[in-house]
């Protein structure tokens, strides 16, 4: 996402009362070549605001991991697929288990010496071939982070996907009243699972985050969906949908 396209963002949020700021919808935050000046952005701009960082860890050297500490970052969460070499590295292709291991307690120590009161999370996608890990991964884990999880992965729309849905039953579509996903290009979508912009409900590059938020298409969506109608959004549809 450009800079000045970040700031807009960042800048339209002040007074408004957001509760949290994730920079990113997809991707690898510790990659955007604007992190640094994007944290302390954000914390500057908006000092009640906490910053969620999602991360797979393998870029979380001695200086980002400073940055992270000195910022309004609250929560961060890595995303590690799996307990072994052959089997994380199978999940996460081209990084490597050594460093993000090493990354990750690395940080975890930080945070405790420097007293710095970061919520921390370890997130491992579920899939055929790493269920058989679940149980040393939380060994591992447990009491080093605040949180271990263990999530089915829903596919995001893409191969060998599942439909999100077959656990939306339970889960209620909260992000359409709730949170505002944006796409580097600024495109407005209905939540995360849209990573490819099937169902755009603006563009904060060429209008307010607000009047896109309160306009008639997105409140005809989330009356659509509460009634149980996805078929009138393409991401909605799909999401839902046994097949693509
Ligand atoms: S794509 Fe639509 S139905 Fe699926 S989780 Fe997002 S808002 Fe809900």
């Amino acid at each position: 996402m450009p800079w000045e396209l970040f700031r807009k963002i960042v800048d339209e949020c002040k007074g408004k009362g957001v509760r949290e700021f994730c920079p990113f919808v997809h991707g690898e935050p510790l990659a955007y070549p604007f992190i640094a000046k994007a944290l302390n952005y954000v914390s500057a701009a908006l000092p009640d605001t906490t910053i969620h960082i999602y991360t797979n860890g393998y870029l979380l050297d001695s200086r980002r991991s400073s940055l992270l500490l000195k910022s309004n970052v609250g929560y961060v969460h890595f995303s590690i697929d799996g307990i072994s070499k052959a089997v994380y590295e199978r999940h996460r292709r081209g990084l490597v288990y050594e460093q993000v291991m090493a990354n990750v307690t690395n940080f975890l120590v930080r945070c405790r010496r420097e007293k710095r009161r970061i919520t921390t999370r370890v997130v491992f996608t579920l899939t055929p071939d790493n269920e058989q890990e679940v149980e040393a991964f939380r060994l591992f884990w447990q009491g080093m982070v605040d949180t271990v999880d263990v999530i089915p992965c829903d596919g995001r729309g893409g191969e060998g996907r599942t439909p999100a849905l077959e656990q939306g039953k339970m889960l209620p579509c909260l992000y359409l009243s709730s949170r505002a996903y944006i796409l580097s290009d600024g495109s407005a979508v209905p939540c995360c699972k849209d990573w490819v912009g099937y169902t755009v409900l603006g563009n904060v590059a060429e209008e307010s985050l607000e009047s896109i938020w309160n306009s008639r298409d997105y409140e005809r969506l989330r009356e659509d969906v509460s009634r149980g109608i996805f078929s009138n959004s393409e991401a909605c549809r799909r999401c839902v949908a046994d097949k693509l």
